[in-house]
Order: structure tokens, then C-alpha cells, then sequence
């Protein structure tokens, strides 16, 4: 079996205007839908960042990826590793890149392992398709059945996201208070059945989202774990307020996810939480992007739960190692989402499904978008109790719709833009002079 053929879909998604630290979801999220036609007839596929940049990585890579067989994935990380050489060489020497300042998908220093994961993916549901065994199985075997995932809340001014005819029922309104908060949670929890629940800050004044976090406590009970993750919005000083405010809310399972930048930072609010006897966890999707930054978290104590994310750490393969150096370190494992469709989502609940250490509730923003957007047959991918079901087919266990691949593709082709860029559409639609300051609190 070879690959005849790399096929990319860049499409566009409708997304709400959804708050952040970063600033303003655009009307419509880029996604890439990535095919590999082999030689058999088999199609394999995955979903990775869109855009300008991530397509055009892949692009570089087609001479390589057509004609490889798509068992032989080492070889190809072998090759992407040499690439990498030449970015971090070059990174070096225009100085150091922070994933702080960057949104998911545009650090230059993870161009290699999000695209090996694009390609990896899409190989190894290939080959599932072609022994009719799942993905999971490829690579060792499921360790659950099922794999839970937790209601991400966003603050969110009005709007379902799209524009025009193409506007998208705006499901959740305007969320800006505690009470909007809690009323979302509700919604969530009531038609998904998540568990775990997960609160987007950095958007309003700490105490606000504090007030938010103490409001879904009452409402919830403390059954349901909470995190709160205000992207690095928080100096050291009112993370350590948060956590102590928060002491009992973000117990039981929950976290105090990237409240400042830096491990060092991360670092000297653990120290202060600790001496003060709060020992809320710390997690991370900002201070730790690769495997090279796993000891430092544990060296320094910046970082107790790694989040994890196949789109950008390498793959399911990668998650795997993760888990593996999570084990050996003793720290715990969760995971980071990015808008996405279906082919992510199963991507994502086929690579928890094989890590032992990944015990948190998964983030995902699945509910933020809408059956109109997705590109797997039958429709959206339904959630039994807050969790994917593994599903007994091969590889990932969804088929693409061309149909509405091709929809995705018409809309990708009337945006203007090819680049996520939350500052700007914050300037655009909120408030012309805001920019992105860190610490804001
Ligand atoms: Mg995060």
C-alpha cells in the first residue's frame, strides 16, 4: 500500500464571537480537512489548523508524503525532525518564540509535530481502514471504553457566529455574568451530559470570574470538578489570589490552568499556594508545548497536569509518549482543544483512549459549533453522558460528507482572512483600541 495522493480541504467553520485573553473569535474558525488516497482505494483522514500556514506546511511536505507507505511513520518524523533543525535554528537566531503570544497553530517551533500529526493521522486511519480494525487499536489498544469530556464555557458576547445569510441560531446569547455563565453550564451539561466543567477566563475583572467560578459551585455541587484557564491573563500576585479565593471551588478534581506566563511564574505560584496549604494543581497548555519542556515543569513544580493536544504534540502517537513521561514524572494529563469538527473530536477521543494517564474530562468546543459546519457522514458525533464512545469500526470511525466538505471549502473561499487573529477582531467589533496586555491583572 502507498499513497497516491495528499488531498487538503482548507474550510471555515462558523464560530460565536467567543471571549479570550487572546481577544474575539472571528465569525467563522479555519480548519483543514487533509486526505491520503492510497494505491488500494483506501481514503484516510484527519482535521488539523487551517489557514494560510498550516496548508502550506503540509503543501511542503506533499513530495514526501506521495509514494511513502503509510506504515513507514517514523521515517517520515525522521524527516520532519531535519525540517525542525532548520526552524529552531533560525527561531534562534531572530529570538526565542513564546507560545504565550501565539495562538494554538502559528508557533513556528511546532510546524513539524502538527504536521506529522495531520499526516500520521490520516495514515493510521488508513490503515485501520485497510485491516477494519480502529485506530486505538493500531497502537496498542484502548484503556477505556469511553472518554470523557468537559463543558468548555466561554464569555461571549451575542451571536452564533457566520455572517449574513450564512449567520448560525446564536444557542447560547450573550454571556457576560455569573448568572449567563451558570445558565450555559446548565445547557451544556443538560443536552451533552458533561461531567467536568471548564471555565474560559481572562475576559473580565478575576473577581467576576471568581464569582462565576463560586456561582457554578452552588449550582453544581462540588461532584462536578471546575477549572478555570484565563490564558496567562494574571500576574503572579492575583493568580496566587485566585487560587487562595478558590481554594475549595477548584478542589475535587479540578485546576488552576496557565494563570500567568512563564514556568517561572507558574513556579512561584505553586510555592506561594503551597505554603499558604492549597495544593490546587496547576496545568498547562502554554508553558508546556513539547516534550522538552515536560522535566522543567517538573523541576520546578511550575506544572502538575500537562495538556496535551494530538493536533499540535506530534499525533496519537505522541499523546502516547506523553502519557509514558507523565507516568514516569508522576504528573497528571489532560487535554487542550481548539475549535474543530468531528474528524478532531474523534482524533482526540481515539488518542485519550490510549493513554493510562490522561484522567481529566478532555476540553473541546465541539458545542460551540453547529451540525450546519460538519463534514462527517451522518452528522455530528454524539456525546453518551459527557463521553465519545470508541466506536467499533475502522480507524477513526467517521466518513467524510464531500458535500459539505465542499460547502466548508465555499466559505473558506469567500473570507478575506487566512490567519486567526483574535486582537484584530476584538479592534473590529469591541472596542477599536484593544490590545493584549499580559499581565492585564
Ligand atoms: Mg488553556
Amino acid at each position: 500500500m502507498r499513497i497516491k495522493e495528499l488531498k487538503l480541504h482548507p474550510i471555515a467553520v462558523a464560530d460565536g464571537p467567543l471571549r479570550s485573553s487572546y481577544g474575539l473569535h472571528a465569525p467563522y474558525a479555519l480548519r483543514t480537512i487533509v486526505e491520503v488516497v492510497t494505491t488500494d482505494g483506501i481514503t484516510g483522514i484527519s482535521e488539523t489548523y487551517g489557514g494560510d500556514g498550516p496548508v502550506g506546511a503540509l503543501e511542503s511536505v506533499r513530495h514526501r508524503v506521495e509514494g511513502m507507505d503509510p506504515f513507514q511513520l517514523t521515517g517520515f518524523w525522521q524527516y520532519l525532525q531535519g525540517q525542525a533543525r532548520e526552524i529552531e535554528a533560525q527561531a534562534t537566531s531572530t529570538g526565542a518564540r513564546s507560545q504565550t503570544w501565539l495562538v494554538p497553530g502559528e508557533n513556528p517551533l511546532d510546524v513539524h509535530t502538527r504536521t506529522n500529526a495531520a499526516i500520521e493521522v490520516a495514515c493510521l486511519d488508513a490503515i485501520g481502514k485497510a485491516l477494519g480494525r480502529p485506530l486505538c487499536d493500531l497502537v496498542g489498544g484502548k484503556c477505556r471504553d469511553a472518554v470523557p469530556f468537559s463543558a468548555y464555557l466561554f464569555y461571549k458576547h451575542a451571536g452564533g457566529g457566520g455572517m449574513g445569510d450564512d449567520a448560525r441560531e446564536d444557542e447560547y446569547g450573550e454571556i457576560l455574568t455569573p448568572e449567563a455563565v451558570v445558565r450555559s453550564a446548565k445547557q451544556m451539561v443538560a443536552q451533552y451530559g458533561f461531567k467536568e466543567i471548564k471555565l474560559k477566563g481572562g475576559v473580565l475583572d478575576p473577581d467576576a470570574e471568581m464569582d462565576a467560578i463560586r456561582a457554578l459551585r452552588a449550582e453544581f455541587g462540588p461532584s462536578f470538578p471546575l477549572r478555570i484557564d484565563p490564558n496567562c491573563a494574571w500576574s503572579v500576585d492575583t493568580s496566587v489570589r485566585v487560587g487562595l479565593g478558590l481554594t475549595e471551588e477548584l478542589s475535587n478534581g479540578g485546576y488552576l490552568e496557565d494563570p500567568c506566563a512563564g514556568m517561572e511564574g507558574m513556579g512561584e505560584v505553586r510555592r506561594r499556594l503551597l505554603a499558604a496549604g492549597v495544593d490546587t494543581p496547576l496545568a498547562s497548555n502554554v508553558a508546556t508545548t513539547c516534550f522538552a519542556h515536560v522535566p522543567v515543569a517538573k523541576q520546578t513544580d511550575g506544572v502538575q497536569i500537562i495538556l496535551s493536544d494530538p493536533h499540535y504534540w506530534g499525533g496519537v502517537r505522541a499523546q502516547q509518549k506523553l502519557s509514558d513521561l507523565c507516568e514516569v514524572l508522576g504528573l497528571g494529563m489532560s487535554m487542550h482543544s481548539n475549535n474543530h469538527l468531528g474528524v478532531s473530536l474523534m482524533t482526540m477521543a481515539h488518542a485519550a483512549a490510549v493513554c493510562p494517564m490522561l484522567t481529566y474530562g478532555c476540553d473541546t468546543h465541539y458545542p460551540w459549533q453547529t451540525e450546519i459546519d460538519e463534514v462527517v457522514v451522518g452528522g455530528r458525533v454524539k456525546f453518551h453522558e459527557g463521553t465519545v464512545v470508541i466506536p467499533d469500526k475502522p480507524g477513526l470511525g467517521v466518513e467524510l460528507d464531500y458535500d459539505q466538505v465542499a460547502r466548508g471549502e465555499e466559505r473558506y473561499r469567500k473570507l478575506p482572512y487566512r490567519k486567526r487573529d483574535d486582537e484584530l477582531e476584538m479592534q473590529k467589533h469591541v472596542d477599536p483600541n484593544w490590545k493584549r496586555i499580559l499581565p492585564r491583572w
